[in-house]
């Protein structure tokens, strides 16, 4: 399994620390807001890259954490006039609700960053007993220049990144480049106790804690948007490795934005759609599939009209789902024949196929084509003649090369069977009501679609018939 890292701007074989376990870490989100759709790229990205490396057999422990303490949180808790906390604790809720509305799997842990003020304390002690950073006047800054290998994640060298940075000077660094590990509180900010006096944490030092806390002083993989390479994953590294002297993360994989209208969707550009939004039009599969149609780092452009055509794509598919699933109910057959087995050898050629993609570097557009040919395959050669067997492995099949992608994995059938349990139930209550109008018309609206009606002494029972 090939995987392309940002640190070696190369694709190279997937070999992690330990034999068959994962240890992956994914920046997460800053709690203040709903999160928008650009958002929502990054984390499907790798739900997808974790769902993959387990369906090949890996142990994988995913930690992504909630930063809900910064800038940014302190300004809407004041506009809102609620403790950051508060602020924290809703929109972690509201996280969850649409991380799960779009079939992201739960992660193994998603620390915050408050939780783990008195490690985040002591990993700040001793980079400064190392000499690798310095107090001033309450709040900690990190000393580039003592790491040799500042810039290495963004192949940027600090003498340019410092000659840039030389407009802002700020009289307490040493040098421009330097960066806020531990910041003095500011009248009206929450802050912890620390040796520096009241303060908080900066951003870059909550992940780089979490992570060591967590999954241990190197990591296999350690993700995020491409946005986070510079400066939060190179300050990462920094800290990290000064800290520890070895290396922080094997793999680093950098997911790259969803534009829109060419620009990355951002909420500072107020160009985004919510996550929320997006799914009151589309369903979820749609969303994942739209998103994993393009590699993932390949710039994406959103819109309507993809998502439309991600819509009528997904149509076909669910369409042979569907079928397939009646056919399991209508064949007669059951063992497969051995005319079919060749048939099924067939088949399972596209798996080898579909891993052969995904194992470049998760290439899920690639591995969605293969599936469209799958399925085109399947319904031109399975139909009512066939076994049950092999109808049901062509079912299992499609439903396993989804799984990885977190789509198709709903049965149209029971989807089916539960709208109409649902129109009988409201016609029930229509006529307990005397309103005989409208129980006519969701009778004679069902039998439009074939579904008729028996009034039996157990209740109403419905049967399809054919057309
Ligand atoms: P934030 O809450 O802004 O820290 O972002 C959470 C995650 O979303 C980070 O990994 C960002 O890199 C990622 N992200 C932000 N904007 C986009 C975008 N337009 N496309 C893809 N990923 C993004
Ligand atoms: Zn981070």
């Amino acid at each position: 399994m090939k995987v392309f890292n940002t640190l070696t701007r190369k694709k190279e074989e997937f070999i992690p620390l330990k034999e068959n376990e994962v240890s992956m870490y994914v920046c997460g989100p800053t709690v203040y807001n709903f999160f928008h759709i650009g958002n929502g790229r990054t984390f499907i990205v790798f739900d997808t890259v974790r769902r993959y490396l387990e369906y090949r057999g890996y142990k994988v422990t995913f930690i992504q954490n909630f930063t809900d303490i910064d800038d940014k949180m302190i300004k809407k808790a004041n506009e809102e006039k609620i403790t950051v906390k508060q602020l924290g604790d809703r929109f972690i809720e509201e996280y969850y609700k649409d991380a799960d509305a779009l079939n992201i799997e739960r992660a193994s842990t998603n620390p915050r960053a408050t939780e783990f003020i008195e490690e985040i304390v002591n990993f700040v002690k001793d980079l400064i007993d190392k000499g690798y950073a310095y107090e001033v006047d309450g709040d900690v800054y990190f000393e580039t220049k003592k790491f040799n290998n500042y810039g290495k994640l963004s192949g940027q060298n600090l003498e340019d990144l410092q000659a840039g940075a030389r407009i802002n000077i700020d009289e307490r660094k040493k040098d421009p480049m330097d960066f806020a590990i531990w910041k003095k509180q500011k009248p009206g900010e929450p802050a912890w106790e620390s040796p520096w006096g009241m303060g908080r944490p900066g951003w870059h030092i909550e992940c780089s804690c979490m992570a060591h806390k967590l999954l241990g002083e190197t990591i296999d993989i350690h993700a995020g948007g491409y946005d986070l390479i510079f400066p939060h994953h190179e300050n990462e590294i920094a800290q990290s490795e000064c800290r520890t002297g070895k290396a922080f993360s094997k793999y680093w994989m950098h997911s790259a934005f969803l534009n829109i209208n060419n620009q990355k969707m951002s909420k500072s550009l107020n160009n985004f759609f919510t996550a929320r939004e997006v799914l009151e039009e589309f369903e979820p599969d749609v969303v994942r599939l739209f998103m994993l149609s393009g590699h993932y780092r390949t710039q994406l452009n959103f819109s309507k009209e993809l998502l439309e055509s991600a819509k009528s794509g997904l149509e076909r598919l669910y369409n042979a789902i569907g079928n397939l699933e009646n056919l399991m109910e209508e064949v007669k057959k059951d063992k497969i024949m051995e005319k079919e087995k060749q048939y099924l050898k067939h088949l399972e050629g596209y798996k080898d196929k579909y891993i052969e993609k995904m194992d470049d570097d998760f290439n899920t557009a690639d591995a969605i084509a293969v599936i469209y040919d799958m399925v085109r395959d399947i319904n031109s050669n399975i139909d009512g003649k066939s076994s049950k067997e092999l109808i049901k492995f062509s079912l299992d099949l499609i439903r396993e090369l989804g799984k990885p992608l977190g789509i198709l994995q709903k049965s149209i059938k029971q989807e089916l069977d539960g709208e109409i349990e649902k129109l009988v139930e409201e016609r029930q209550q229509a006529r307990r009501n005397k309103n005989w109008a409208l129980a006519d018309k969701i009778r004679d609206d069902l039998k439009s679609r074939g579904i008729v009606l028996e009034d039996t002494s157990q209740g109403v029972r419905w049967k399809q018939i054919e057309q």
